[in-house]
């Protein structure tokens, strides 16, 4: 299997060849030769899949197919977050190194006037974060006439967000005749509405089973007293000599704590969530990738969708209060077919999210305590309604159903059938 043999133009093969891709990953192998078929998509798949490369490839085939002379944009990327629309525009910069498109992102924190002035020059492809590129056509700054191709990257992030009256605004504008590509890591019965409303008969594809984690990502829990973590953390980052770890708090405030607790160890840390300028969250990722940084500390929505390659370690601080957020964390470790270690320091007022968690994933997590940081209060090895067996120590809980929901429901024929009309079935969880 490569590139070239699933329809894609020499120039196109050149720009994967120069990033070093050797074969499509398995959602390119679904998604490029869709895509290029020139039918709606609906992608069940998380970042680190090389989905971005799935859709961009052949949506860019298809522009150089068919040249066109107007302002543009004709493919319309919508992302949830800065960082992710970010890194989608430099994935497209990259693979159309070798054909004549121009690409544009535009996302808000930032001045709006060069933006304004890009714009007004022409682009080809237009990656933007909704609610900037509401107030940029707000502003006659754009336009959507032109639009032969829209892309809703992790569309589950963006409802959660709270986008979805800005996309149905946007949905509204574009021209009726159009592709529809969406991209969702998790398929709830919202997702589900808005792929009913906005995919015509879509191809479904599908990689990594809904709510599973990917098999190569070992996953642990720390049974640990809150108020032990940091030290924990320490130690741990030091003696495992971890030298690129991301963290996960559930706050902005606890982010900032813990990156200056970090510091104060001698350990280089930076964080990276809403409160901060664009600016600082920049660096802190360029910092982190460039291993001047060893801890990066980020809530939930700054880490949607970076990019960091081959990030062997993540760590939960804390565990996040909606389980697929677990899933969407774990996914940041193990990218591209590499092994990763993700780890939940978990204190015993978190029981109730772990048992969350490992009802969405269909699997028990290992509990391991370390010798000196054992918690005072020990954390429920099953859910509720058992005779509590959490007072032995160092037990070892991996059993549970193993089972793998490999659907968009998440449920053993729930699948397609649903997808396309929007059924509710399996939507909770
Ligand atoms: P994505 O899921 O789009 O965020 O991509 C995750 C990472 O995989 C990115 O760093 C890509 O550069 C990389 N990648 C994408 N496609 C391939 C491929 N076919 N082979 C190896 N790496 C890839």
């Amino acid at each position: 299997m490569s590139f070239s043999s699933l329809g894609l133009s020499e120039q196109l093969v050149r720009a994967t060849t120069d990033q070093g891709y050797e074969t499509p990953s398995p959602i390119q192998q679904q998604a490029i030769p869709a895509v290029l078929s020139g039918r709606d998509v609906m992608a069940a798949a998380q970042t680190g899949t090389g989905k971005t490369a799935g859709f961009t490839l052949p949506l860019l085939q298809r522009l150089a197919e068919n040249p066109r002379n107007g302002k543009g944009p004709r493919v319309l990327i919508l992302a949830p977050t800065r960082e992710l629309a970010a890194q989608v525009h430099d994935s497209v910069n990259l693979y159309s190194k070798y054909v004549p498109t121009k690409a544009a992102v535009v996302f808000g924190g930032v001045k709006i006037n060069p933006q304004m002035m890009k714009l007004r020059k022409g682009v080809d492809v237009l990656v933007a974060t909704p609610g900037r590129l509401m107030d940029l056509y707000q502003q006659n700054a754009v336009r959507f006439n032109e639009v032969e191709i829209l892309v809703l990257d992790e569309a589950d992030r963006m409802l959660d967000m709270g986008f979805i009256r800005d996309i149905r605004k946007i949905l509204a504008l574009l021209p009726a005749k159009r592709q529809n590509l969406l991209f969702s890591a998790t398929f709830s019965g919202e997702i589900r509405k808005l792929a009913e409303g906005l995919l015509d008969n879509p191809v479904q594809v599908e990689v990594a089973a809904r709510n599973t984690a990917a098999d190569n990502i070992k996953q642990s829990v720390y049974p640990v007293d809150q108020n032990q973590k940091t030290a924990l953390l320490s130690k741990l980052v030091r003696e495992n000599g971890w030298e690129q770890v991301l963290v996960f708090t559930r706050t902005k405030h606890g982010a900032n704590r813990l990156t200056q607790k970090l510091e104060r160890d001698g350990i280089t840390a930076a964080a990276i969530h809403g409160n901060k300028s664009q600016g600082a969250r920049t660096r802190a990722l360029a910092d982190f990738k460039a291993g001047e940084v060893r801890v990066l500390v980020a809530t939930d929505i700054a880490a949607r969708g970076l990019d960091i390659k081959q990030l062997p370690q993540v760590v939960n601080f804390e565990l996040p209060n909606v389980p697929e957020d677990y899933v969407h964390r774990i996914g940041r470790t193990g990218r591209a077919g590499e092994s990763g270690h993700a780890l939940s320091l978990v204190s015993a007022d978190e029981g109730k999210m772990l048992a969350g968690i490992e009802r969405l994933i269909k699997k028990q997590l290992p509990r391991t305590e370390v010798e000196g940081f054992e918690p005072t209060n020990n954390l429920p090895l099953k859910p509720k309604g058992k005779p509590d067996p959490s007072r032995a120590r160092n037990r070892n809980g991996s059993g549970g159903n193993n089972g793998k929901g490999r659907s968009f429901a998440g449920k053993p024929g729930g699948r397609s059938q649903s997808a396309r009309n929007g059924s509710r079935q399996g939507a909770g969880a």
